[in-house]
């Protein structure tokens, strides 16, 4: 059987070590937070954002983003129906409602028309995912937002790299979090990172991730309120620096890969790809193909035959709104036909030519 081919693995090079070695060593006492700072501060110079949080999972930043806008019980957010469900989660641990809607055919993110019919007096944030690096409508998503008075949240956790008319990712909205889960385009194992450009926002933010307790106070030990502990470590923080150096070098393989398939298979009359519109740079997180509703291909089909090759391909997000614990909104027309039609197709840093032939092997063959 030939060699198995994963669909993620992170690209850690000497630099990596070196930097998580040092923080190990030497990083305690008066240099815990060495790393951490110059994480965030490489992040923020990055993204051309002014403020910068280092968590330990997006899901964490995005639970006290949400938390310091005030969203709590009765209060409705809005979302895709298609996603990974930590971005859902938060809304509930919150006691808010995820108000799941649908996506638009082509770039799998939020449709605008759907977010605007969808906003009720209890509609307390609009979330934007930038679905497999993919970008939302952002100009439409923020007139939107000041039309009536709602925030727009950006999760651009599968989005570093992603550039919308000159503005990266994340840095748009009210504010962005970011996830280095080991699948990541940049990882620091588990980590993520809160961003914003708004000051207050920062400060609160910043309080609740110090479990409550404020900047200013001067008391030891004396919490200003109930917070929250989703920090990141120095260690973390020190392989984050080592990739940071490195985010250009990442995010362009991950376009380079995703350009090899999008070369290959878009031959194919019944493919499509993750698009990348004028004006648009596409951080190509995750390569992903739908198959048109004609071509009889089916997810189960391309799991089967991806298996048979020792390939791992991973299904496209299921609609959220199937899952046991929320009612289903089958109207989401999209949300609920695309994955049944689409996989995500490996896309790793070290991934080789003749990996990614193999990769389109499977689909050409299916396709005949
Ligand atoms: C990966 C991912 C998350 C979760 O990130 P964690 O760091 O694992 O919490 C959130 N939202 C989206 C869209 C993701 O892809």
């Amino acid at each position: 059987m030939s060699n198995r081919i994963y669909y993620t693995k992170p690209s850690i090079t000497d630099l990596e070590v070196s930097y998580a070695t040092d923080a190990a060593k030497n990083g305690w006492g008066d240099r815990c937070y060495d790393y951490i700072n110059r994480f965030e501060a490489a992040f923020k110079q990055h993204l051309g954002v002014k403020y910068a949080i280092a968590t330990s999972s997006c899901t964490g930043a995005l639970h006290m983003g949400m938390a310091a806008l005030g969203i709590g019980p009765g209060d409705e957010v809005i979302m895709a129906d298609t996603n990974w469900i930590a971005t859902a989660s938060p809304i509930v641990h919150l006691g808010a409602k995820p108000i799941f809607v649908d996506i638009l055919e082509d770039s799998w993110c939020l449709d605008p028309i759907q977010v605007e019919a969808a906003i009720t007096p209890k509609t307390k944030a609009i979330v934007a995912v930038h679905l497999y690096g993919n970008l939302c409508e952002m100009d439409r998503l923020l007139v939107i937002g000041q039309k009536y008075g709602i925030p727009v949240i950006e999760d651009a956790a599968e989005a570093i790299g992603s550039v919308y008319h000159g503005k990266r990712a994340g840095s748009m909205g009210k504010f962005g979090t970011f996830s280095f889960h080991g699948t990541k385009t940049l990882t620091t194992g588990e980590g993520g990172i809160f961003v914003t450009n708004d000051a207050e926002l920062y400060e609160n933010v910043l309080t609740l991730s110090n479990h409550g307790r404020s900047r200013g106070q001067t008391k030891q030990f004396w919490p200003d309120m109930v917070g929250f502990k989703y920090k990141m470590s120095n260690i973390q923080a020190a392989i984050g620096c080592a990739q940071m150096e490195r985010i250009d070098e990442l995010v362009s393989r991950k376009r380079e890969v995703f350009a090899k398939y999008r070369k290959q298979l878009t031959q194919i009359s019944s493919v499509s790809m993750n698009p990348e519109s004028e004006g648009i740079v596409n951080g190509a997180w995750m390569p992903t193909v739908v198959f048109d509703l004609d071509a009889n291909i089916s997810r189960e089909k391309l799991q089967m035959a991806f298996s048979a090759d020792n390939i791992d391909a991973r299904v496209f997000f299921w609609p959220l709104s199937d899952l046991d614990m929320f009612s289903s909104v089958e109207s989401n027309v999209n949300a609920w036909s695309i994955p049944k039609r689409s996989i995500n197709l490996p896309s790793y840093h070290e991934i080789s030519d003749e990996d990614i032939e193999r990769v389109t092997g499977v689909i050409k063959k299916l396709y005949r």
